[in-house]
């Protein structure tokens, strides 16, 4: 041991003994008065998300917090709904005038993440990754004709191109205006079984849950494309015949990260598809802990985590609720647990702390998005957000793994503080699974806020990787994320610690959190 390490020691004892570390168990109570089967999986606009929205609220005032909705603490969200109508739809693929239908369900699925229309038929075209990334030269669909086409690709991107960058790129909004341009009318997507958290099976049940836009057309531009199908890899074959390559060569290809080749498909695919709409609405909720600096107080450190999951559906073990406990009751219980300690320990902070626990992530990030659109205090007044969301809390904290470590100064503000508690900080072990856009916090970069999310990490290689993965293929949304599941509540209880002191610096820091010069993110701010 170095002596840099021994003084860390000796620093973390002291601390230790001024203030014990949480012990988890009243962020645990929390999580069980969200993740209980009446609260049937929190769904975006269901009674039993109001019900948990009000709840987040009521604590809020209980520990002085201040509403900073557009109701109370409240600020209501209008969502446009719809579901896929399956017995009404069909996909099969067309060879020299013959039609073979496809098995909706076992062979592909149509993607929610748009309403698909009504009719498409049109050439297959495999383009890659589909992918475009004008800042590495990189553009699948350069030289391609795929004008009127479907194209059809695998996830991911040549490993020469950064983590971020590829994210940023595979955003469904990013990735569909290179689609636009280049004509295409559809997608089809192999699913790549290595870069994926859930097995095939679990995957294609959630084609009946429903899928949601925000209602406000100017915060939901249309897709434009007609049709997105997702295919089976172990049935992709039958897309391939005859094109002279196979779904096996094209995932090797993929998964050492290699260019991969493009080519027409020999079949067609026609689909007819119909769903069923309906408008509802789902609320965000707003609180602020106000600053005590006279200047400073009129900045606002965002803490953000998902009210909603994904609701009752398709029973897995006879179990229809998916509780989601850990995705995302955990991250907000966390800010009520922040906020009880705030209150309890009279912490004063310069900047104010705004509070916002959000509807809708699950069906696309939505509540953040229309948070960040209309934020309930001045946008340019936002300075940083620490997004929340399933930090897994499964085996003792002994390092963070961070997303965005390196695209801001959070970062180092942040490697300071978990020092000072004794825990090592990593940066994202599997970028390939695209986290750094997949939760709330996407939608505070996208208007320039720099921001961090942050789970409890594990080391490659580790038996706590193993942990997490078995946790990923069998719980990840699905009905055993619940209360019933080995949770180690001091991990939560010192994660709850690591953040509000991290809110707490960045709130006392003199100096306005800033991107890195060389940060893709920070185009957003300018
Ligand atoms: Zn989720």
């Amino acid at each position: 041991m170095t002596r840099r390490g021994a003084l860390v020691l000796v620093l973390s004892a002291a601390l230790l003994f001024a203030a014990a570390p949480p012990d988890g168990k009243r962020w645990w109570s929390y999580v069980e008065a969200l993740a209980n089967d009446q609260m049937k999986g929190r769904d975006t606009g269901s009674p039993e998300h109001l019900k948990a929205a009000q709840y987040v609220a009521e604590h809020f005032r209980n520990a002085g917090l201040t509403p900073a909705g557009t109701q109370g603490f409240l600020q209501p969200v209008k969502f446009m709904a719809w579901k896929i109508v399956e017995p009404q739809c069909s996909l099969e693929l067309i060879r020299g005038g013959k039609a073979a239908p496809l098995a909706l369900g076992e062979d592909a699925y149509i993607g929610r993440g748009a309403p698909p229309a009504e009719f498409v038929e049109a050439p297959l075209v495999f383009a890659g990754y589909g992918l475009t990334v004008p800042e590495k030269d990189y553009d699948d669909f350069s030289g391609l004709d795929v004008k009127g086409k479907i194209v059809v690709m695998i996830g991911g991107g040549p490993s020469n191109i950064p983590g971020p960058l590829k994210a940023h790129y595979q955003n469904a909004r990013e990735r569909n205006r290179f689609l636009l341009k280049a004509g295409a009318v559809g997608t089809v997507t192999i699913q790549n079984p290595s870069t994926s958290d859930v097995p095939w099976s679990r995957i294609t049940l959630a084609r009946f849950q429903e899928s949601m836009e925000l209602a406000d057309p100017a915060l939901a531009p249309a897709s434009g494309l007609k049709i997105a199908v997702v295919v089976n890899p172990a049935h992709a074959g039958k897309w391939l015949e005859g094109s002279g390559h196979s779904v096996d060569e094209l995932l090797a290809l993929a998964n050492a990260g290699k260019v991969l080749p493009h080519f027409p498909l020999v079949p067609s695919l026609r689909a007819k598809t119909k769903i069923q709409k309906r408008e509802l609405e789902s609320q965000n909720v707003a609180a602020i802990w106000p600053g005590s600096d006279p200047a400073l107080k009129n900045q606002y450190v965002v803490l953000s985590a998902h009210i909603d999951h994904v609701g009752v559906g398709e029973p897995i073990n006879g179990d229809p609720i998916y509780n989601g406990a850990m995705d995302n009751a955990s991250g907000v219980a966390s800010l009520m647990d922040m906020a009880q300690t705030l209150h309890d320990q009279k912490i004063q902070t310069k900047r104010s702390l705004l509070f916002v626990a959000v509807t809708g992530e699950e069906k696309g990030l939505l509540g953040s998005r229309y948070f960040a659109a209309h934020p309930t205090v001045d946008s340019k007044s936002m300075v940083a957000d620490l997004n929340m969301d399933m930090f897994l809390p499964l085996y003792p904290l002994h390092v963070v793994t961070v997303y965005g470590l390196n695209e801001s100064d959070l970062g180092e503000t942040l490697r300071k503080v978990a020092q000072s508690l004794d825990v090592d900080v990593q940066d994202d072990p599997a970028p390939q699974r695209n986290v750094f856009i997949r939760s709330d916090q996407y939608s505070f970069i996208r208007v320039g806020v720099p921001s961090l999310m942050m789970d409890v990490g594990y080391k490659k290689g580790s038996k706590e990787e193993e942990v997490q993965k078995e946790w990923l293929k069998y719980r990840y949304h699905a009905p055993s994320d619940d209360l019933n599941q080995p949770v180690d509540l001091q991990a939560a209880g010192q994660y709850n610690r690591l953040l509000l002191k991290l809110a707490e610096t960045v709130a006392d820091d003199p100096a306005r959190p800033q991107w890195k010069p060389d940060s893709f993110f920070r185009r957003f701010a300018q």
